[in-house]
């Protein structure tokens, strides 16, 4: 046995992982081993940062050693096979009781498997996830842990101490269920932030276009936005690579950036999962397809000539600049609500209890969808834990009843000028969709019903009915057994 031993190991030392091991290391009492494939990663490491005091291992067997009972580990390596050939290893070499943590971006379905293997083996498995990027994982990171409440006693200390604090002190970290729920829930963050995103760049868009502000000019918007109830790290960055002049040409950087947004696909699980469990997530998922749209080189090239308006500007920049940032707020309300929305039908799926009122204060800082406006969410759900959705809550439709003429005036500016707005205008189909006394889902029924009798219910009446479409168009009752 080495002479010390460790209570936490981090395994995958890359960015992510060498950042987290340092965090912990410069928190009061941890002791940190750390362990990587190759060992030029962890020479690295540990020759750059002797103040750490790592405990550094050249095998699994090594580093299982230095690890104090009930030992515990995070691996942040490359997300799927390269986490199952760590998680092999490390059963090998661990014992029940012991604590094996997946901080990767895992697809919460591996988590579901992979908890339910170890468990088999007595062991102790907690997908994690951990948004903020290599910064957070540095300074401190919103950090959402799932796995067994036991786990939990031992590690939620030792997250908490290098979590990202809310202003009010809190760490950002909770237990946030059983199995996959952490990662479930990381997801729908990284979905929400891909909503995020795209509501910001849509409202850069209508105002470049349709006012011909610069976007050094419109970064001092975006400045301004973030002193007020706007407040999140997303708008704050905006302002900063709006202003970013590129240093070759001297142009805005944002010109010479090709316009093709990437993906990693955690925004595409979060639809997909979404539409299995049937969550309208129309904000994400016009998010996810706007990034799709943009990098589709040939075809877009193709279409360019296609007819549409052009050259409109807005009778009143000032005005128009004001309902913008309306229609933002508004609109980023329904995409958190969708959001929220699939996280509670994840959690009754699943069989998660997920606390959503925790779940918005450990997003108040440290990640990247960290903005003023989850404290508000966090209040609603306080006020209201069985809230049915986020924009009832009287802070919320306050909000969107003050916005909701702006955010129609940009969604009609944007079909008129012919500036693509998805975001914003199915966010504002979404919420007109749920206050609708009457949807036309009944024309849809009887559609359903004539070409494949699948039935309907009746606002006047208990049961299910099918109509005699192509006989004498009278209706009969079905048996329970049609629903
Ligand atoms: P990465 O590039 O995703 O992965 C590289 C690391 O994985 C290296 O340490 C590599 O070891 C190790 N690795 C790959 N296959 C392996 C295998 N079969 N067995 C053992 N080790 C293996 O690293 P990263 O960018 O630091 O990301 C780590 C994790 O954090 C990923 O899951 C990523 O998705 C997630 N991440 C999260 C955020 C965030 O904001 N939350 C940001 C970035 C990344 P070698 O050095 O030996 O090759």
């Amino acid at each position: 046995m080495p002479e010390r031993s460790a209570n936490i190991g981090v395994v995958g030392l890359a960015v992510m992982g060498s950042n987290l091991a340092r965090n912990l290391a410069s928190r009061e009492g941890n002791t940190v081993a750390v362990f990587n494939r190759s060992w030029a990663r962890t020479e690295t490491l540990i020759t750059e940062h002797p103040e750490a005091g790592f405990l550094a291992a050249r095998t699994y067997d090594e580093f299982a050693a230095s690890l104090a009972a009930p030992r515990t580990a995070i691996i942040m390596v490359q997300a799927g096979a390269g986490t199952d050939a760590v998680i092999d290893e490390l059963v090998r070499v661990f014992e029940p009781g012991d604590i094996i943590v997946d901080g990767g971006n895992a697809n919460f379905h591996d988590t579901i498997r992979r908890e339910k293997a170890l468990r088999e083996a007595g062991l102790h498995f907690v997908g994690t996830g951990i948004s903020g990027g290599e910064e957070g994982a540095l300074h401190g990171p919103s950090i959402m842990p799932g796995g067994s409440a036991e786990s939990y006693r031992t590690l939620g200390p030792i997250l908490a101490s290098i979590a990202a604090k809310a202003p009010d002190g809190e760490p950002c970290v909770t237990h946030v269920g059983t199995d996959g729920a952490g990662h479930f829930v990381k997801m729908v963050h990284n979905g929400i932030e891909y909503a995020d995103m795209q509501l910001i760049a849509e409202a850069y868009d209508l105002i470049r276009r349709g006012t011909g502000r610069t976007p050094a000019e419109i970064a001092d918007i975006f400045a301004g936005w973030n002193a007020g109830e706007l407040e999140s790290y997303l708008i704050e960055i905006t302002a900063e690579v709006l202003r970013q002049a590129d240093a070759a040409t001297g142009r805005p950087l944002v010109d010479v950036i090709v316009d093709q947004a990437a993906a990693k696909g955690t925004g595409a699980w979060t639809v997909q999962n979404a539409l299995d469990l049937g969550v309208p997530v129309s904000g994400i998922a016009e998010a996810v397809f706007a990034r799709s749209l943009s990098s589709k080189p040939a075809q877009r090239e193709a279409a360019a000539g296609l007819p549409g308006p052009s050259g409109w500007t807005a009778p009143d920049p000032d005005a128009f600049i004001e309902d913008v940032r309306q229609a933002l707020y508004a609109s980023k309300i329904i995409a958190y609500s969708q959001g929220f929305d699939e996280i509670v039908a994840g959690a009754e799926q699943f069989s998660w209890s997920i606390d959503k009122g925790a779940i918005a204060r450990i997003w108040r800082a440290g990640c990247i969808i960290r903005a003023g406006f989850l404290g508000r969410i966090a209040e609603a759900y306080a006020d209201s834990p069985g809230l049915v959705a986020l924009v009832l809550a009287p802070f919320f439709r306050d909000v969107v009843e003050g916005a909701q003429d702006a955010w129609r005036r940009v969604v009609v500016a944007a079909a008129q000028a012919g500036i693509p707005a998805p975001a914003f205008s199915s966010s504002l189909a979404y919420y007109d969709g749920l206050r609708a006394a009457r949807l036309p889902a009944a024309l849809v029924q009887g559609q359903r019903d004539f070409f494949g009798a699948h039935t309907y219910r009746r606002v006047d009446r208990e049961g299910t009915f099918h109509t005699l479409w192509s006989g004498d168009r009278s209706e009969i009752e079905t048996a329970p057994s049609w629903h």
